[in-house]
């Protein structure tokens, strides 16, 4: 039975660290936590266990094309039929592209991550492409699928009546049939009818719905013209979305009907800074007590590590807190671990317990800049580098070990 001895844990649903004469796992499962005392800081280093990490909003499709959104605005790059990404990815063959997303997928792995939430483009064969990349490298990809192609015209949209065409059903049902759920860009991509025949079609299949809202404010602005309602409230209302991303710029009543409606939302302050749009508001979210999800956004926005994003998103609530105490930094990494349960239940649990799967990152706390934190739960959310992840594990199996550790 593989095993770590005298080691430090973050232990169970409060990420506490504990001291832990032994960590055993067997097959996929923590078999062995042999609790010590807690233990908040180090005096001369230990390697630190955590929850694998689980990323909540990717695009790891586009990690084909790193930084090539630079000057050019969200429209320019990501908007269909005729922005960067599509036309971009639609250049790529099967055999092109497939290297690119196990790369990316290798870099999670790297750098503690079990598990991405990825809005995957390019229909049916996309969603395939990266169920290839996963069973390569044993990232766990939660696959959130999107239409090739779009089905209505600007003047149907803008009608908002038109139910969804034959071929736009034919695609849905493929979509459904190998991904995980459906994704779209705006809820101005679609009409009010479509939406229900979405939410009709993915709940009869059991499969998750998943939304951008509020990026920018056109977000909301179309939306209004479209339906006199808000993308947030029809999110919510009549495509009944599971998880929702960004609410860049939701307002405080937007705000209070997301915590309301005990969905899930994620925040990716970094695409969003990349981009020159407002920062997400994570202190007022954390606040309302919405359950909220981390996430890198796009592979040309971001490489897909979540460390460094762990870092931005503390500083960033800290800052908009305002205050010394708040939030702790156990709130932000837990953006990242616990609160993905809520919306995957079974074996997703993001936290350690015996019994509970092992998916688990070792971190590097014996290096010079990390042996002696006073925090251990702050350090591991701003200190922690990529050369400070000794090994990955997700269900027992290894996906990430330094050569350097025996
Ligand atoms: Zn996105």
């Amino acid at each position: 039975m593989p095993e770590l001895r005298d080691c430090v844990v973050l232990h169970g649903p409060d990420l506490a660290p504990h001291r832990c004469a032994r960590f055993a796992w067997e097959h996929d499962t923590i078999t062995v936590l042999d609790l010590g005392a807690p233990c908040p800081a180090l005096e001369a280093g230990a390697r630190v266990v955590i929850p694998g990490l689980t990323n909540g909003h990717t695009h790891i499709g586009d990690s084909a094309l790193p930084d090539g959104a630079t000057g050019l605005t969200l429209e320019e790059a990501f908007f269909r039929p005729a922005g960067y990404k599509y036309r971009e990815l639609a250049r790529l063959s099967r055999e092109e592209h497939l290297p690119h997303l196990i790369a990316h997928q290798h870099h999670m792995a790297r750098t503690g991550t079990v598990r991405h939430l990825d809005f995957r483009e390019q229909g049916a064969a996309g969603a395939q492409l990266l169920r290839d990349a996963s069973a390569q490298t044993g990232v766990e990809a939660i696959i959130l699928n999107q239409f090739n192609t779009p089905p209505f015209s600007a003047a149907e949209l803008a009608a908002n009546s038109a139910s969804l065409p034959e071929s736009a059903r034919a695609e849905l049902a493929a979509m459904i049939a190998v991904a995980d759920g459906f994704s779209e860009s705006t809820m101005n991509d679609l009409t009010d009818a479509a939406w229900r025949e979405i939410r009709v079609a993915t709940s009869t299949a059991g499969k998750l719905r998943a939304i951008h809202c509020l990026e920018s404010t056109a977000y909301r602005d179309s939306s209004l013209a479209m339906s006199r309602r808000g993308d947030l409230a029809r999110a919510i209302d009549v495509y009944d979305a599971h998880l929702i991303v960004h609410l860049t710029v939701a307002s405080a009543e937007e705000i209070a009907l997301l915590a309301c409606s005990g969905k899930t939302a994620a925040a990716n302050p970094r695409a969003n800074a990349t981009l020159g749009l407002p920062l997400p508001p994570i202190a007022a979210l954390l606040r309302a007590g919405v359950n909220l999800l981390l996430g890198t956004d796009n592979g040309m926005l971001n490489a897909p590590s979540l460390l460094p994003e762990l870092d931005f998103a503390y500083k960033l609530a800290k800052s908009q807190c305002a205050d010394a105490v708040s939030p702790d930094p156990a709130a932000i990494l837990k953006m990242a671990t616990v609160n993905i349960r809520p919306l995957l239940g079974g074996d997703h649990h993001g936290r350690l317990e015996r019994g509970l799967p092992a998916d688990f990152a070792v971190l590097d706390f014996h290096q010079p800049h990390l042996r002696h934190t006073r925090h251990v739960v702050a350090s591991v959310v701003t200190r922690v580098s990529p050369a400070d992840v000794l090994a990955t594990y997700r269900q027992g199996r290894e996906l990430w070990r330094d050569p350097r550790w025996t």
